[in-house]
């Protein structure tokens, strides 16, 4: 099969839809990889390591869009993108259709076989493809924390791990799935003080069995979260309800109960954020302050880390873009019920339940 990867054109974004690496694996099967010039060299892959592994190299996106078969990207096609596509050819990336009626339009329109990596499970019903973001956005938290917890950025001016005869810092983590438990070790690592709040008591149990000797865990009461956010120096926000938007865990009137200079990272925020004081920032302007608090609330935290991300999402990714390459999609869908949950657009048709939901189209 034709595979082409295009360069991200999403402001900022940095990553890209194939390794050499991945590249490699694919040429050896016997598909022909077309990778735009320049495609890699923001996650540090020069042009010349795909062309050692055997990729012809594009100077623009027209021919990548116009011969492949199959496009493999990271973010959503963007408009100018989204022009290039047509019946017959398979998108395989991020999509995040539910709130983005003209994106699903204009595929439809194209006719492109369209998988989401979002939707796609596994077998226990998890998102694997989404689960090494949160990997990324979990361990970057405490770090991009520690940093807004310098006084020269605005925190208390409190060392994470502290020193020899002072405390280090306590660090309460609300939420202990991926994000949480992600964020949790690092800052143990880190050498602060943790504690991971959930209301899911299997979640506690597990988390307890697994990490007792580096971090404490407490069910998510008002009463402990009350407790436990007065006396901390930095709260990761890592929430999830499924479908929904977060939950406002702490309000605009509790920031005057915690500590001034405070830190709160709000990793929930691309679901609207679990503080009621929280705005979306960028890499550029990651930091504001309200009342004396420092928000840190960057809706793509893996876009600072390009290199590590590209890598960590290409693991995922490659046995099911070789899947649809060796296969064809229609195939490779019928063998894995996993791939087939991706499946959010063919021929004109939208075929997610949870997209055509939130978008009133009958699926
Ligand atoms: P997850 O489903 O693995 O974990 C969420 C956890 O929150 C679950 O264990 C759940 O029981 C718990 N929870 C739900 N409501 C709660 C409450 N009121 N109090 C305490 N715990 C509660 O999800 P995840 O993969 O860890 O993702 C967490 C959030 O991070 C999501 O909003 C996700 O979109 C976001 N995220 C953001 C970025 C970014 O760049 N900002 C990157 C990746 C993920």
């Amino acid at each position: 099969m034709r595979i082409g990867c295009p360069k991200e054109i999403k402001t900022r974004e940095y990553r890209v839809g194939l390794t050499p690496q991945a590249a490699r694996e694919a040429v050896a099967r016997g598909h022909a990889v077309m990778v735009e010039a320049g495609a890699g060299a923001g996650a540090g892959f020069p042009d010349d390591a795909y062309q050692a592994a055997g990729c012809e190299i594009a100077d623009g996106p027209e021919r990548v869009f116009a011969e492949a078969e199959l496009i493999v990207k990271v973010k959503e096609p963007q408009a100018e993108e989204r022009k290039r596509l047509s019946a017959g050819q398979v998108l395989f990336t991020y999509l995040h259709l539910a709130p983005d009626p003209a994106q699903t339009r204009d595929l439809l329109e194209s006719g492109v076989t369209a998988i989401a990596y979002e939707t796609v499970t596994d077998d226990a019903g998890r998102l694997p493809l989404l689960a090494p973001m949160s990997e990324v956005a979990g361990r970057l938290a405490p770090q991009m924390g520690a940093w807004a917890l310098q006084k020269a950025n605005g925190g208390r001016g409190v060392l994470m791990g502290g020193v020899p005869g002072v405390g280090p810092a306590e660090v309460v983590v609300l939420g202990g799935g991926v994000v949480g438990t992600n964020a949790a070790r690092v800052a143990a690592g880190m050498g602060a003080e943790v504690t991971v709040l959930d209301l899911s008591i299997d979640r506690l149990r597990y988390l307890d069995d697994v990490y007792r000797d580096l971090f404490r865990t407490r069910y998510a009461s008002q009463t402990a979260s009350a407790e436990l956010i007065r006396r901390a120096d930095m709260i990761v926000g890592a929430v999830l309800i499924p479908g929904a938007a977060a939950p406002r865990l702490i309000s605009r009137a509790d920031l005057a109960e915690l500590r001034p200079g405070a830190v709160l990272v709000d990793v929930a925020i691309d679901q609207g954020g679990c503080f009621e004081t929280s705005r979306p920032t960028t890499h550029d302007d990651p930091v504001y302050e309200v009342d004396g608090i420092v928000h840190y609330c960057v809706a793509n935290m893996p876009g600072a880390v390009p290199r590590t991300s590209t890598i960590a999402l290409g693991n995922a990714t490659l046995r099911h873009v070789l899947a649809i390459a060796d296969k064809g999609w229609a195939e490779a869908c019928r063998d894995d019920p996993n791939l087939l949950a991706g499946l959010n657009t063919h021929a004109g048709k939208l075929t997610n339940y949870a997209v055509g939901r939130a978008l009133g189209i009958d699926v």
